[in-house]
Formats: C-alpha cells, sequence, structure tokens
C-alpha cells in the first residue's frame, strides 16, 4: 500500500511538474511571438514587463537600461497614470548594490524583506513601497548587459522560486534580442528621417537653382532673338552670327537645366505623371515633325512605320512625347546619312501579356557592346570623337529610362560600331480578361510597385496620380475593387472615400484602404472592403484582393 501511494503521489508531483513546464512554454511562446511583433522599444519594453508581471505572479515591476555608470528606468508596469517622472531619469549605479551586483554577475537574484542579507537601505528602500520579495533579472546579450528588470511581490508574499527566477531570465534573455532589434530599428528610422529631410533639401534646393539659372537664361534667349531679328535695329552678318550662338548656348543650357531638374525630380520620386487614355499616332506625328528640324542639314530620311489602329495606351502624354523626342535627337545626333525609322506595334512580352513596342532605328556610328553597359546611367557618355563633337550631358537616356520604367515598360538597345542603333521601349497595355485594380496614391511609386507585385496574377493595376480624378477614372475604367492611400498633399483620402460612397455609380466598388495612418477601425466602421497597413508586401495585397473577390463572389472576365 505504502509503496503504491508512493508511486501515486510521485505521479501527481511529475504531473504538476509537467503542467507547470508546458505552462511556461506557452508563457514564453507567447511572450516571444508578441516581442518578435513590437517594432518599437517602448512596445517590447511594455510587453516584457506585464507577461514577466504575470507569469511570476508579482504585483509590479521596472525595467531599468544600463548606460555607463548610470541606470535609466525606461518602463514600469503596472503603468502609473501620467507620472512621466518615473521614467527617465538618470540613477547612479553605485546608489543600488543589488543592481550593480547583477549586472556585475550576470546573474539573477532573488530575495525577501526580510534576509537578513539584505542591506538595511535596500531593505527601508523596498518596506516604504509595501515590497515583500524583489527579483531582479539581467537583460544580457553575448556582448554584454543592457540592462535588468526589477520585479518586485507586495507584502505579505513568499520569495520568488527558483523555477521562477529561471523563467523569468528566460523571457529577459529573449527579451534582449528583442530590445536591440527595436533600438536598431529606432536608429535605422531616425537615420531614414534625417536623409528624407536632406533629401527634401537638395531637391529644393535644385528646384529653387534651376528656377533662379532659368529667369537669366530667358533673357538672355530672349534678347538675342530680339536683337537678332532686327527688332532693335540693323546688325551685321557678324554680329548676326555671335548673337547665333549665344543664342544656342542658351538653349543648350536650358535644356541640361531641365534635363538636371527632371532627373533629381524623378529619383528624390517627386515626378508627379499625369497618366491619361492617349493614341499614340498624333504624337508619333508630332514628335516626327520636329525630328525634322534636326536633320533638315543632313541627307537623312525619317520614316514612321506604325499600324494606323494601334491601342489606346495608359500614359503620361508629355512624357511620352519627351521620351520619343530623347531618343529621336541622339538618333539625329549620331547619324550624318541614311534614315532614322520611328516604328511601333502590339505584342506580347514574357509573361505573356500584350504591349505596345515602340523603337527608333537609325543608320548612325552605332555604339560598341562595352560602351552599353552603363548607357542608361546618369552622365554616361560614350567616350568617342563624335560625341564630343555633338555635346550633351550624358542625362537623356538616364531621363529616358526612368520615364519608360515609371509607366511600366522596359527600355533596351541593340547596336554595333558603324551599324546603327535600335533604341526601343514597351508600354503595358490594359488587359480584357483580367480584373482591374484602380490604385489612388500619393506617390506615384507605390501604385508602380503594386502593378509589379501583381504581374502574372488575374490582376492588373491601373494607376491615378491626381486624387481628383478618383471618382471619374472609376467611372471610365469600372474596376472591380480600388487601393485607396489617406494621405494627399492636398485632400484627405476618407474625402475621397466619401465621393465614391456618395456616388450610385461608384458606391458598390470595393475599397482598400492602403495607409500608413492606423485607420483600420476607421475603414470598418465607414465601410471600407479592407485595411492595409503600409509598407504592403506582395502576398498581403494579392491575399486582401484574393479575398475581397471571394468575397464580392466576382467572376473573372471571359477569356480566362
Ligand atoms: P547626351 O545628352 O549626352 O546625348 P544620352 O544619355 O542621351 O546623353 O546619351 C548618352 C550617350 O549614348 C551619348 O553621348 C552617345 O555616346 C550614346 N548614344 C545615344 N544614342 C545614340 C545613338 N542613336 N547612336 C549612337 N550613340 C548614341
Amino acid at each position: 500500500m505504502a509503496s503504491q501511494v508512493a508511486i501515486a503521489i510521485r505521479n501527481v508531483d511529475l504531473y504538476t511538474q509537467s503542467q507547470q513546464q508546458l505552462a511556461n512554454i506557452s508563457t514564453l511562446q507567447e511572450t516571444t511571438s508578441q516581442l518578435n511583433a513590437a517594432l518599437t522599444l517602448d512596445g517590447v519594453i511594455n510587453t516584457l514587463l506585464a507577461h514577466i508581471t504575470s507569469a511570476a505572479k508579482a504585483n509590479s515591476s521596472s525595467l531599468f537600461m544600463l548606460s555607463g555608470d548610470s541606470i535609466t528606468r525606461a518602463g514600469i508596469y503596472p503603468k502609473r497614470g501620467t507620472d512621466t517622472t518615473l521614467i527617465g531619469e538618470s540613477l547612479l549605479l553605485s546608489d543600488y548594490p543589488l543592481t550593480q551586483q547583477v549586472i556585475k554577475s550576470q546573474q539573477p537574484s532573488a530575495i525577501s524583506t526580510d534576509d537578513p542579507e539584505l542591506q538595511e537601505h535596500a531593505r527601508k528602500n523596498f518596506e516604504a513601497s509595501g515590497i515583500a520579495a524583489n527579483a531582479t533579472i539581467p537583460i544580457s546579450v553575448p556582448e554584454g548587459v543592457l540592462g535588468v528588470i526589477s520585479v518586485n511581490r507586495n507584502y505579505p508574499a513568499e520569495n520568488f522560486t527558483q523555477d521562477e527566477v529561471n523563467l523569468m531570465h528566460t523571457l529577459a534573455t529573449q527579451a534582449a534580442v528583442a530590445i536591440q532589434n527595436a533600438r536598431l530599428y529606432e536608429e535605422q528610422r531616425e537615420t531614414a528621417e534625417k536623409l528624407r529631410e536632406l533629401d527634401k533639401l537638395k531637391s529644393q534646393f535644385l528646384a529653387n537653382m534651376s528656377h533662379e539659372l532659368r529667369t537669366p537664361l530667358n533673357s538672355i534667349i530672349g534678347f538675342s532673338r530680339v536683337i537678332m531679328k532686327g527688332i532693335d535695329g540693323p546688325i551685321t552678318d557678324l554680329q548676326q552670327q555671335d548673337l547665333s550662338a549665344i543664342y544656342s548656348a542658351g538653349q543648350h543650357l536650358l535644356n541640361m537645366i531641365n534635363d538636371i531638374l527632371d532627373i533629381s525630380k524623378i529619383e528624390a520620386g517627386k515626378m508627379e505623371l499625369a497618366f491619361e487614355e492617349i493614341g499614340l499616332t498624333q504624337i508619333f506625328e508630332s514628335v516626327l515633325s520636329t525630328a525634322r528640324g534636326l536633320v533638315k542639314d543632313k541627307p537623312v530620311k525619317l520614316i514612321l512605320s506604325a499600324p494606323e489602329d494601334l491601342p489606346i495606351v495608359h500614359a503620361d502624354p508629355t512624357r511620352i512625347r519627351q521620351i520619343l523626342l530623347n531618343l529621336l535627337s541622339n538618333a539625329a545626333k549620331f547619324t550624318d546619312e541614311g534614315t532614322i525609322t520611328l516604328a511601333a506595334r502590339e505584342q506580347l512580352d514574357a509573361n505573356d501579356q500584350p504591349e505596345i513596342y515602340i523603337s527608333v532605328t537609325d543608320s548612325g556610328v552605332g555604339i560598341a557592346a562595352e560602351n552599353q553597359i552603363d548607357l542608361f546611367e546618369p552622365f554616361t557618355q560614350v567616350d568617342g570623337s563624335a560625341t564630343r563633337k555633338t555635346g550633351g550631358t550624358g542625362l537623356g537616356l538616364s531621363i529616358t529610362r526612368l520615364l519608360v520604367d515609371l509607366h511600366g515598360g522596359k527600355i533596351d538597345v541593340q547596336s554595333s560600331p558603324g551599324g546603327g542603333s535600335t533604341f526601343s521601349f514597351t508600354i503595358p497595355l490594359i488587359m480584357k480578361n483580367k480584373l482591374t485594380v484602380l490604385s489612388a496614391e500619393a506617390d506615384i511609386q507605390v501604385s508602380l510597385l503594386y502593378q509589379r507585385y501583381l504581374l502574372g496574377t488575374d490582376y492588373q493595376v491601373v494607376t491615378i496620380v491626381q486624387p481628383g480624378d478618383v471618382v471619374e477614372m472609376v467611372r471610365e475604367y469600372r474596376p472591380f475593387a480600388i487601393t485607396l492611400d489617406l494621405i494627399f498633399p492636398d485632400c484627405d483620402g476618407w474625402e475621397i472615400f466619401e465621393e465614391l460612397k456618395a456616388d450610385a455609380d461608384t458606391r458598390d466598388i470595393p475599397v482598400i484602404i492602403c495607409s500608413v495612418r492606423d485607420e483600420q477601425d476607421k475603414a470598418h466602421k465607414m465601410g471600407a472592403a479592407g485595411y492595409l497597413p503600409k509598407p504592403i508586401l506582395s502576398h498581403d495585397l494579392l491575399n486582401m484582393l484574393n479575398r475581397v473577390r471571394d468575397m464580392h463572389q466576382i467572376e473573372m472576365p471571359p477569356g480566362k
């Protein structure tokens, strides 16, 4: 009997122990996953203190960060009202021998207030706060101790057991990594903030400078033209020649300034594209007439090879014209005789998506393979005598490439020395067999990112830059869903949302709010179909679109 009972008692003991271990493991898991989710230092500290206090059945806890000879209270649990003076004060480590000891040994300590070994000073402190037992746990990383957590049980209470101390120590070690990550994250965020600030200053400076440069330049160009035309009185041939040099140098300088402004705008993500539905044929005709002026003194023939019925494209006409003019003027610069052909056709890309392919082919000097590599990088010029003779900044092709990128297309070059060059680019087309998502973002780069995310899926993104156009665009495209940013330079996304919901035509189209602002609850209350916190990853977007599609039971368009 006795041995049976002994076994039974042991079993109960083992059972209790393993239950305790299970509980510890689940505490650990839960704490770890919450720590990983907390990105800010405050978030990590609050999570850690709350979990440790409850896991150790304690009443309160504080976290002290170590820096040099002092410690700073970085968090307190439970939070005491709005008393911020408790947090942030710097304390001399030497005034706290218990903490000093834990930091030095990197070992946790647990002590009850009536322990005779407790120093008089510490006992007084504890008693004054009604504390019966204290555990001080180091937060260590391989490089050293980041700080300590001081956990208290109020009077009357038992001392902390070794098991409880071990559990707290494990939790603190987990938290150490999270604290380091949060610190790094905060540092990075501050650096990013500073860089953004600098970038803004740079763009501002460039914008101001180019404005300041353009004003006197316009006088130079304008007045030289006035004198050349004889408006101020007759001039000699020699004067005419000199003035013409001044005039064209002025024009050249103006082009360069415009290029520099363009490239800095694009690189700062500030280039605003005005997308609309455009027919390419008129654009081709107008750029060719400009190009005709560039080759009028050379035996160069301009050819247009494009079908009349090219599909309408979703693009910014001014920028498409700029791309074409850049390519055509390069072709004109580097071709002394022969032909320059502007060609366009509809084709399928590598993923079987329809696109427009546009090329400019010349019979000029050509470019050696080794010089083609950096061609689209800013300030790159092929170092040949032809280039030096013709001048330029080396910015034209890099702007061209960035503008093509902004349209979601690709640019390419094919050339050989003496064999002429073909520069080509593509513009993706809106597809009939895909579900269209209209994306309204203050920053076009974000919409283009979504576009890239959804390549090869059932969805395609149409970008909207002007928030004023949203309702109109929705009527035109009848998208299956809309992604809506909240922060626009001149308006709030919610105003657009309400406009969409007020219109019987657009009311039923699901709107997904995409924002850095935490407005999940508001999105829900206002009747948004979904809310995605930024930064948004490709599977976030895809999952959300799939969910919205299922929820609204939207069928794929025919052909799929
Ligand atoms: P730039 O303003 O100096 O022309 P680009 O970026 O437009 O700058 O062109 C960079 C260089 O690429 C040119 O200097 C030239 O050497 C080469 N290049 C561009 N287009 C052609 C072309 N059609 N034929 C031969 N070389 C070209």
